[in-house]
């Protein structure tokens, strides 16, 4: 996933706020969305080496821990325990994104087996050009319509 990951991240935040609003969510959503992509912040700082993807940030168990600590927290700080739980749900869903075009260590750090879902041809210059001449660009545009579509109509009721 190349652009989409902010939009779904809205998306999964706006699910968990229901009709309750609450920004905090809608933030965390986000957030969590967008997390595991600081370690392609790292690498073109070059302070990750070799494939960003196999940092804790892209092991999906490192975002289970993190959801279940979530619900624990709910349990005597509610609030809180709601914004750790959303983001690490946000994030597993980024992982769950970024494998159906990319390889991703869905068992790390236990299993080292990458999975896939569809591998992009690559030889572009620059790299991410593939990601947007190929098919897998498609599901983007359609989570973006769909976070627009809802922001839209979430605005518009807002103004009502
Ligand atoms: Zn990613």
């Amino acid at each position: 996933m190349l652009i989409a990951h902010g939009p779904a991240g809205y998306l999964v935040g706006v699910t968990a706020t229901r009709a309750r609003r609450r920004l905090d969510l809608v933030i965390a959503g986000i957030v969590g969305g967008l997390l595991p992509d600081l370690d392609a912040v790292g690498y073109h700082l070059g302070i990750v080496q070799g494939f960003h993807r196999a940092t804790p940030l892209h092991w999906p168990s490192v975002w289970i821990a993190l959801t279940l600590i979530g619900l624990a927290v709910i349990l005597f700080k509610r609030g809180m325990g709601e914004i750790i739980t959303v983001i690490g749900v946000s994030a597993l869903v980024h992982c769950g994104l970024d494998m159906t075009m990319a390889p991703l260590y869905w068992g790390a750090p236990f299993h080292w087996h990458s999975y896939e879902m569809v591998h992009v041809p690559g030889g572009w210059s620059p790299y991410w050009l593939g990601f947007i001449f190929y098919w897998t660009f498609l599901p983007e545009i359609m989570i973006w319509i769909a976070a627009f579509w809802l922001w839209w109509n979430r605005r518009k009721r807002v103004e009502q």
